[in-house]
């Protein structure tokens, strides 16, 4: 019995892993691989990818700033002069005193602990942006590099 209880864990493994990438839009760091279903999440999950081969700009202290400037400027302004996404970035989960999302425990991002945080920001704002520049806020415009993504959304057929 004990014998097969390994081969049954690991079975188990693999099953788990196929319905979270073939169910959910991901992008898996160590092999640089992206599983998305639409324009929009291969936007955001592409952004990952060229976040990862530059060496995470989304965890540099310079981005954290940033977007910190950014949503204490959005935060302040009156509400008809705030930008298309203000509300989405100002209100980011895990950021500032924002809670992460809970997500259901087929993801791998539900044994992180949630979903959200400064590298979910930027590829979230990748995706708000539909691919245009012009669309991300003007002092986050130079963290991003859109004809590299818009080329890995090419390349996913989106
Ligand atoms: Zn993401």
């Amino acid at each position: 019995m004990k014998k097969f209880l390994i081969p049954l864990l690991f079975l188990l493994l693999i099953l788990f892993l196929f319905i979270t990438f073939v169910c959910h839009d991901i992008y898996i760091p160590g092999i640089r691989a992206i599983f998305c279903h639409d324009k929009n999440s291969c936007l955001h999950e592409s952004a990952h990818k060229v976040d990862d081969t530059a060496g995470w700009i989304s965890r540099t202290d310079e981005w954290v700033e940033a977007v910190d400037d950014y949503r204490m400027t959005q935060y302040l302004m009156p509400a008809e002069f705030k930008d298309k996404h203000a509300f989405e970035i100002v209100f980011f989960p895990g950021i500032g005193k924002q809670k992460l999302t809970s997500v259901d425990s087929k993801s791998i991002i539900f044994w992180q602990g949630g979903w959200g945080g400064y590298t979910e920001l930027y590829a979230s704002i990748a995706g708000y942006s539909g691919g245009d520049i012009n669309e991300i806020p003007l002092c986050l415009q130079q963290f991003y590099n859109m004809n590299e993504i818009n080329k890995t959304v090419k390349g996913l057929g989106y």
